[in-house]
């Protein structure tokens, strides 16, 4: 039933239908499920378009990447597997953590996430799980990547820690710090709490926070969050469903008020009138053609995860920006394929989870409210630690019904990045294995600055990562200065860039990721923009 025929020579943005794909040809994309019709009809429509440059998922990276493009005047196609969810006040758009359902989970018939109840039809809903051999990632499948459902903590590391987590970018921190932090800063409108706001009730676990956390050896602080603090009071007041002010933040902020990656970078790229965003397009396969052209092998599916169209996307620049997994899983599959000769030996590699540890506190001395206000808002650091981290209270949008005080306590900060990803031949995808040798001595730190909470304020913690070991912040696999350059390009592929958090060697320097995802991109967007344009694409 195929009829592939041979290419014209199409300029960019032209569409044609080449015929009809026989499915499993070529692979399915994991997460990707054939239509029972398929069974029996097994075809879906073939088509091949010409770009100019092509986006890879529309996170932090992608943001930065399509917006920089747009405003130097490329045309640009941003490719993302999820969908868009719009938000504002009382919007029921994502769902909410006591009745979680299929919009929660990404192409699976339950959450992933322990703990949280229900089976559903499968749906290209909020947060993929990626399992690995010891280590579980969750990350964002949405347009707008993990700002979707990040807590938004927005935190810029020291020079001296950013060189110990990047050191390959370590003469970068200079312009970084004046330039781009603070671009990124402005684009996300970052703020800390408003003191009239941490003063009300469901803040009391947050002042709780910031009484103990200095007794137990911290220097707190108030964390930078990407949030129009108005939405909060609007909350407060009883205008809007509670969502900020009872930390039901996990599966997105219904309400709005949150400066997340969609309605700020990417609606600025999309107001230009330059960037196409094509949703439910799973990008399963990147090559590189006789004519050393870059070519995408795109699914396009709908929301129960069926296969509605396969694609050929050929274009003359590829922006990876499908997060540390997304990326690094793509790169993996090219190279043990040979859909990209000569692909680096890095690529795969130096991967980390950047910390991550929660803990559950249970039972302590003193008022900490009945409800916990979010997003996570205050954190603090030990100074001199021989390897850096940073403790914050996270919110519990749960808590138990019998009256047990519990605040979630969570613990992240540098690793080595002793993760790696091998491809799988009966899966078609690759897969990683983590070495807790990576972040065991940081563990040991983290466990003893949490014990130190408890002889100050009793209680027990309670280390809820012990049997499964999970991450929000899913860093590196495509490492700079070895798979890629500074400002992302793939060592040896001209037109071929990484801006996401793949290129990121396992760790932020003891913050969270997206604040110098971003930062780093804008950096390498000025850079690329300079130099590569017009020369490469
Ligand atoms: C629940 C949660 C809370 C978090 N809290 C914080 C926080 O408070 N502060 C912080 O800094 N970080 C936080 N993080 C981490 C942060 O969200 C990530 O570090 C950040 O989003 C990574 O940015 P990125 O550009 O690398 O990729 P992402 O933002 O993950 O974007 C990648 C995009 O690519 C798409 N994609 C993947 N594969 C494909 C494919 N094959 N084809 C097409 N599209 C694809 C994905 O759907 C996604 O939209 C949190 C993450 C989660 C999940």
């Amino acid at each position: 039933m195929s009829a592939p025929v041979p290419a014209p020579a199409a300029g960019p943005g032209r569409r044609r239908v080449l015929g009809a794909a026989a499915i499993g040809g070529l692979g399915l994309a994991v997460g990707v499920r054939p239509s029972r019709a398929s069974a029996r009809i097994a075809v879906v429509p073939l088509t091949e378009s010409r770009e100019r440059a092509v986006v890879v998922g529309s996170g932090f990276g992608g943001g930065v990447t399509a917006l920089r493009l747009a405003q130097a005047g490329v045309r640009t196609l941003l490719l993302e597997r999820g969908l868009r969810w719009p938000t504002g006040p009382n919007a029921t758009t994502f769902p909410r953590i006591a009745n979680v359902d299929r919009r929660s989970a990404w192409l699976t018939d339950h959450s992933m996430i322990p703990g949280v109840p229900g089976t559903w039809k499968p749906y290209t809903g909020l947060i993929e799980t990626v399992q690995g051999d010891g280590m579980t990632i969750n990350c964002g499948a949405a347009v707008g990547g993990g700002s979707l459902m990040y807590h938004g903590m927005t935190l810029q590391p020291s020079e001296e820690f950013f060189a110990r987590s990047m050191p390959s970018a370590a003469g970068d921190y200079d312009v970084l710090n004046r330039l781009y932090y603070p671009a990124v800063a402005r684009m996300l409108k970052i703020s800390t709490i408003p003191a009239d706001i941490l003063a009300t009730g469901p803040y009391t676990s947050s002042r709780f926070f910031l009484d103990v956390a200095p007794q137990a050896g911290l220097r707190t602080f108030k964390v930078p969050l990407p949030v129009d603090w108005n939405y909060v009071r609007g909350e407060l007041d009883g205008r809007y469903a509670p969502t900020y002010t009872n930390s039901d933040l996990t599966f997105g902020v219904n309400n709005g008020g949150k400066h997340s990656i969609d309605v700020t970078y990417l609606a600025a790229a999309e107001a230009t009138g330059r960037v196409r965003v094509e949703t439910l397009h799973v990008v399963r396969d990147l090559s590189l053609d006789a004519a050393k052209r870059w070519v995408l092998h795109v699914d396009r599916i709908d929301t129960d995860g069926v296969l509605q169209e396969r694609k050929r996307i050929i274009a003359d620049a590829v922006f990876l920006n499908a997060g540390s997994p997304g990326t690094t899983r793509l790169l993996v599959k090219a190279r043990a394929k040979n859909l990209v000769p000569g692909l680096p030996d890095a690529v795969g590699t130096r991967w980390g989870n950047n910390g991550d540890r929660i803990y559950a506190w249970a039972g302590m001395n003193g008022d900490i409210g009945t409800a916990q206000g979010g997003p996570a808002c205050v954190g603090g650091r030990v100074d001199g630690s021989p390897i850096p981290y940073t403790i914050i209270h996270a919110g519990s949008p749960l808590l138990p019904p019998d009256g047990t005080k519990l605040m979630t306590v969570v613990g992240f900060g540098i690793v080595e990045p002793k993760g790696a990803w091998t491809y799988d031949a009966t899966t078609d995808d690759a897969k990683l294995t983590w070495d807790t040798d990576g972040d065991a001595a940081l563990q040991t730190l983290v466990r003893a600055r949490m014990n130190e909470f408890t002889k100050v304020a009793g209680g027990v913690m309670i280390d809820r990562d012990a049997q499964n070991t999970s991450t929000w912040h899913a860093l590196g696999g495509v490492p700079m200065g070895e798979a890629v350059d500074r400002h992302g390009r793939v060592l040896g592929h001209q037109g071929l860039y990484v801006l996401d958090g793949s290129r990121i060697p396992g760790s932020t320097g003891a913050c969270n990721p997206s604040m110098t995802i971003a930062a780093l991109a804008e950096h390498s967007m000025a850079a690329i923009l300079r130099q590569d344009l017009v020369r490469v694409f």
